[in-house]
C-alpha cells in the first residue's frame, strides 16, 4: 500500500500531466512566460518564452493569433493585460495551423471573450474534431483538445478586417492541410512595413512525404508552401514560435537603436534553410542519392 505521501506526489504527477500535456512537458519553454511587449505598429507579443501570440489591436477592438495550450490562455490573458489592454475586447480569434500547440486554448479563448473563430480551410475539420483527424496526429490522444467551433471559414487569399486593419490569410499548407502564414502592414513611424507571420514550414518527425494515404500531396503542398514565403516581401519577420525569428535575442536588443523585428534578411536565410531542409528530407524519403 501506498502510504499517504506517495499518494500526493502521484496525484501532482497525474495533475502535472493532465494540466500541461506530454508534448508540453518535452518543451518547458512553452510554458515558460514571457514579457509582453510592443513588436511594431498595431502588434504587441502575447505569448509564452517557447509559442507564439500576437495582438493586433484596432478601434474596434483587438484580433489575437494563437490560443496556444489550455494553460496558455491565463498568461495570454495575462500579458494583454500588463500591455494596458482588455482581453474582453479580443473580438477575433485566429491560428498559424491546426496543432495543439498553437490551437488547443481556442474554445477557452472563445467562452472567455466571445472572439469569433477563423480557421483556413483546410484545418477546419481538424479543430472541428479537436484533433482527432490529423493526419499525423489524430490518433495520438495526446494531442487532442477541446473540438471548437469554427465561425468563419477562411480560403488562400481573403482577408480578415477590424477597424482600420487588414490580415490577409496565405495557404501555406504541408505542415498542416490549412497552415497559414499571416500577412499585414505596419505604420513604423509614417514607414509603411509588410509584416510575415509563418505559419510552420518544419517537416517533422516521422511525416511521410511519400506514398502518403492520408494525405497524398502532401509534398505538392511543401512545394506551394515554399513559393508562397519566397514570394511576399518581408520587413518584419514573426511566427508561430518565437525560435522561427530568433526572439530571445531580438528581444534583448529591443529599446536600442533600430527596432531588430525588422530583418528581411533573417526571413529570407530561415525561408532559404528550411527549404533546404524539406528537399533534403524528401530525397532521403524518395530514396534518391544526395
Ligand atoms: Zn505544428
Amino acid at each position: 500500500m501506498n502510504k499517504p505521501q506517495e499518494n500526493f506526489s502521484l496525484v501532482l504527477v497525474v495533475v502535472m500531466f493532465l494540466t500541461m500535456g506530454l508534448a508540453a512537458q518535452a518543451h518547458p519553454d512553452w510554458t515558460t512566460p514571457f514579457p509582453p511587449h510592443h513588436v511594431i505598429g498595431n502588434i504587441y507579443y502575447v505569448g509564452s518564452q517557447g509559442l507564439a501570440s500576437y495582438l493586433i489591436t484596432t478601434s474596434q477592438g483587438n484580433i489575437l493569433i494563437n490560443s496556444s495550450l489550455e494553460s496558455s490562455v491565463p498568461m495570454i490573458r495575462e500579458s494583454i493585460e500588463k500591455l494596458g489592454f482588455q482581453f474582453s475586447d479580443t473580438k477575433i480569434l485566429l491560428i498559424s495551423h491546426a496543432h495543439w500547440d498553437h490551437c488547443a486554448g481556442s474554445a477557452l479563448v472563445k467562452e472567455l471573450t466571445g472572439a469569433k473563430y477563423y480557421v483556413m480551410d483546410g484545418d477546419v475539420d481538424v479543430v472541428d474534431s479537436g484533433g482527432k483527424t490529423d493526419f499525423q496526429y489524430g490518433g495520438d490522444g495526446n494531442n487532442h483538445y477541446k473540438p471548437t467551433k469554427v465561425d468563419r471559414v477562411l480560403h488562400d487569399g481573403d482577408e480578415v478586417r477590424l477597424g482600420d486593419i487588414v490580415l490577409v490569410a496565405h495557404l501555406t499548407p504541408g505542415h498542416t492541410k490549412g497552415t497559414t502564414t499571416w500577412t499585414m502592414k505596419a505604420n513604423d513611424g509614417g514607414k509603411m512595413l509588410d509584416i510575415v507571420s509563418v505559419g510552420r514550414p518544419n517537416v517533422n518527425r516521422g511525416y511521410k512525404l511519400v506514398n502518403n494515404e492520408l494525405y497524398p500531396q502532401i509534398a505538392h503542398d511543401y512545394e506551394r508552401m515554399f513559393a508562397v514565403l519566397k514570394s511576399l516581401p518581408c520587413d518584419v519577420f514573426l511566427g508561430a514560435h518565437g525560435d522561427y525569428y530568433g526572439l530571445l535575442a531580438k528581444y534583448a536588443k529591443l529599446g536600442h537603436g533600430t527596432n531588430p523585428f525588422i530583418d528581411p534578411d533573417g526571413y529570407k536565410s530561415y525561408v532559404a534553410e528550411r527549404e533546404q531542409a524539406f528537399r533534403e528530407e524528401l530525397k532521403k524519403q524518395s530514396g534518391q542519392k544526395q
